[in-house]
């Protein structure tokens, strides 16, 4: 049973794994290439040292600063690594030590990853994508093969046509080509409002979540985008011309529909 000693546990293991998933995503460029390198101040080149490198009060110590040229340090840093500790203590709570936890827990530093990209750089980089794919595509297979139900997925009862989607395998590569095919749709109809990033990025929650899933985070994403594209336009922020990126909202909607999807879902189809 969870319990909160070990989600203490599991949000300080967030916040040093946010910190390796910082400087993984701030190592990716604009072009969406990989450069890993030691963390340094972006503007003066300083590389970040001893203390300051501390995960989460590394940023306080250092007072926000570079220690050699004063250069702002950005708040992205402690922030990613107390969303990551939470989202590792959730899961835990959520799940508990299980198999779905350790799979959440890879697939969380995923979407992590590609939501600071696209914040920063507007580029889910292939180099998550493709790889992460993979990864789905091989837990769906696995867990078919070994007949093992994850928590999060949905069983149809009976013999009706939905019951060939108690294939888990079947669910998860239906998710991700459904989720692919109306983004791509959307691609093409908004011309330039989104990019095949994000039709990759459907692709890999289909993958993940499997079908019906992929709905509630691909509805979620679009919810959450929308609201925040409204509150910008109202609040003068932002012009109507200027891009939002569509991936954070995306890895959102994922990560809703992985802690809470089957509730939501069930809470959906009971108001109708
Ligand atoms: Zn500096």
């Amino acid at each position: 049973m969870a319990t909160i000693f070990p989600a203490v546990v599991f949000l300080l293991l967030g916040i040093v794994w946010g910190a390796l998933l910082n400087w993984f995503a701030g190592s990716v460029n604009e072009e969406g290439g990989l450069l890993l390198k030691a963390p340094a101040c972006p503007k003066c080149g300083a590389k970040r040292k001893g203390k300051h490198l501390l995960p989460l009060l590394g940023f306080f110590i250092a007072r926000g600063r570079c220690a050699q040229c004063n250069e702002p340090v950005s708040a992205r840093t402690p922030i990613v690594e107390f969303v990551s500790g939470a989202l590792f203590a959730a899961l835990y709570l959520r799940y508990g030590i299980t198999w779905e936890l350790l799979i959440l827990l890879v697939y969380a530093s995923l979407l992590i990853v590609l939501f600071i990209t696209d914040y920063e750089h507007f580029i889910l980089p292939n180099v998550v994508t493709y790889p992460g794919m993979a990864l789905a595509a091989a837990v769906a297979l696995l867990v078919t093969l070994l007949h093992y139900r994850l928590a999060w997925s949905i069983f149809f009862a009976g013999q009706d046509f939905m019951a060939i989607f108690n294939n888990y395998f079947l669910c998860a590569t239906a998710g991700g080509v459904a989720a692919a095919l109306l983004l791509f749709l959307v691609v093409v109809i908004s011309r330039g409002g989104m990019g095949m990033g994000d039709v990759k990025l459907a692709g890999l929650l289909g993958l993940m979540t499997g079908f019906p899933l992929v709905f509630v985070a691909l509805f979620i994403g679009i919810l959450a985008g929308g609201i925040v594209a409204a509150a910008l336009l109202i609040s003068g922020r932002k012009k109507r011309k200027e891009m939002l990126p569509f991936g954070p909202f995306l890895c959102i909607g994922g990560l809703v529909a992985l802690l809470w999807g089957r509730q939501i879902l069930a809470w959906y189809l009971g108001l109708i």
